[in-house]
């Protein structure tokens, strides 16, 4: 089985008080950290948790609001839970430049010379398929105009369990495709009826829900309309919700 918890819901506004991205994945050989925003520490330790467990961190994009706790998890490690197991950060190229200057902007690049474990950076292209926390994962580039690209994820567990997450994306017919026999598509949703070129609307995903092959469909990464919309023929993700896929 794969355990979902959503430790962030929110869009980068924390749109209704809710979180910034970060969701736990938790399998059968490991514990993958998809989407690491700033208030990941805030997530984690309402669910009780440090990040001790986690293995890996994977981010879809550079963005702030996707990839700007790593430096706190990090602090975390350094300074409050310390750690000496290795840990992963992977994400699209220039991940591990962008960590090193957002850490050194927060506090002190001197810090990472003593963190005290290994920290090791993959950096991902479209097209790549690698093993992370135990689990498959395949990146395919989505459109949001983040720079240098942003990413969409199929994650699947040695347990059975699979997901298919979206990133930061407006709507893609590779999401019809992907989306086939996966337990769970995690789509983001900012807004309601606009139409970008940068992130789905709700009204995209209704008009097309009956395409997707997914067992079921999960909408995140909320705006705040859509966060207060009534009678919505949608499953909102909410911080703190835990989803178990798989046999
Ligand atoms: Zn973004």
């Amino acid at each position: 089985m794969l355990r979902l918890t959503v430790l962030g819901s929110a869009d980068a506004f924390n749109s209704g008080g809710y979180l910034h991205s970060a969701y736990l994945l938790e399998g059968k050989a490991g514990t993958l950290l998809l989407e690491c925003g700033p208030s990941v520490l805030a997530g984690l330790k309402r669910q009780g948790l440090n990040g001790d467990s986690i293995d890996a961190v994977l981010v879809s994009h550079l963005h702030g609001d996707h990839f700007g706790g790593i430096p706190f998890l990090l602090l975390e490690y350094l300074f409050e839970s310390p750690r000496t197991r290795p840990l992963l950060v992977a994400g699209p190229a220039g991940t591990q430049e962008k960590v090193e200057q957002l850490y050194d902007c927060y506090y002190s690049r001197d810090h990472l010379d003593r963190l005290g474990f290994d920290l090791r950076y993959i950096e991902i292209a479209p097209g790549d398929e690698l093993e992370l926390a135990g689990m498959e994962v395949g990146a395919f580039k989505v459109p949001h105009g983040a720079e240098p690209y942003c990413l969409g994820y199929r994650i699947e567990d040695s347990s059975g369990g699979s997901l298919l997450f979206s990133g930061d994306s407006a709507w893609t017919e590779d999401f019809v495709e992907r989306s086939a026999g996966v337990d769970l598509f995690l789509c983001e949703c900012c807004f309601m009826d606009k139409i970008t070129d940068f992130h789905v609307s709700y009204a995209q995903l209704a008009a097309n829900r009956e395409r997707l092959g997914c067992e079921r469909l999960l909408v995140t990464h909320l705006g705040s309309a859509v966060r207060q919309a009534a009678d919505l023929d949608a499953e909102l993700a909410v911080d703190g919700q835990v989803v178990e896929l798989g046999a």
